[in-house]
């Protein structure tokens, strides 16, 4: 009796045995499956930036930091919805203040593979200038560019020790524009991948699209990730304006920047 319940306890171990061994095994395989299918996607991890908010409500007064969270939260929400595998990251998800600094340093910290900075523009010399333009880092070519870019970046006079933040930068000289675009060089043809693709799909959307353009803005001077800064269309323009105002017309764009996503995607893990 005492040799037959000791029998069955073996039995039982060793039952026990191979049934652990089974697991382990079977999860390691999974393991090694799922890592090597992570391995293979190179594109993991997006950074999604609404530009401005808070304290600064951007162009149009404040329908820009309303209008870019929309959008930025939309193309979110489509990534998520489509690549589960992709972890989405908003610099801001509520109406809140983020440093420039900050919010480039979110992407840096989560080993970001893109970064996206979502924008609309304005223009107090034309109410005609209307579309997308979709800047990668680089010497601007025109003074409208640097306009911009400064107009986006005067935002660091809002922050308090600005000046120790972005080592004596000053947004209002055009010398610190050009020391700006010596940066990001590294991953300027992913960049401008990207962009094209955005602003491809744009038009595809039935929106106008101004093509890609270089200026120094600093929300992707310090990123470590191919990045680019996407401005929706002019605020100063009426069609541009009632566009963006409309959820259509803000779900088309995010749409469109989605679009890109998808095929930037395919294109870098391939
Ligand atoms: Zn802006």
């Amino acid at each position: 009796m005492l040799k037959k319940l000791k029998l069955s306890f073996l039995n039982q171990l060793i039952g026990r045995k191979i049934l652990i061994y089974w697991v382990v095994s079977s999860l390691t395989f999974f393991g090694v499956v799922s890592f090597r299918q992570e391995e293979s996607d190179k594109l993991r991890t997006v950074v999604i930036d609404a530009g401005h908010g808070g304290k600064d409500p951007g162009a149009g007064n404040g329908r820009e930091k309303r209008f870019v969270l929309d959008m930025a939260l939309k193309v979110g929400q489509k990534i998520k919805a489509n690549y589960p595998g992709v972890k989405v990251i908003f610099t801001r998800d509520s109406d809140v203040f983020v440093p420039l600094h900050e919010r480039a340093a979110i992407a840096n910290k989560n080993k970001a593979d893109l970064f996206m900075s979502i924008h609309c523009n304005a223009n107090p010399h034309s109410t005609k200038l209307a579309g997308t333009e979709t800047y990668i880092m680089g010497l601007h070519k025109t003074e409208e560019n640097l306009e911009l870019a400064k107009r986006e970046n005067n935002v660091v006079l809002l922050e308090e020790n600005y000046k120790k933040s972005y080592k004596g930068f000053d947004p209002k000289s055009p010398l610190a524009h050009i020391m700006l675009t010596n940066f990001q060089n590294a991953f300027m043809k992913q960049s401008l991948s990207f962009a094209s693709k955005v602003e491809k799909n744009i038009t595809k959307v039935g929106h106008r699209s101004r093509g890609v353009k270089q200026a120094g803005f600093i929300v992707i001077w310090e990123t470590t990730m191919p990045s680019v800064l996407i401005e929706t269309g002019y605020l100063t323009n009426a069609g541009d304006a009632e566009f963006l105002a409309s959820n259509e017309g803000r779900e088309k764009i995010s749409l469109a920047i989605f679009r890109a996503f998808e095929e930037y995607k395919k294109e870098i893990d391939r």
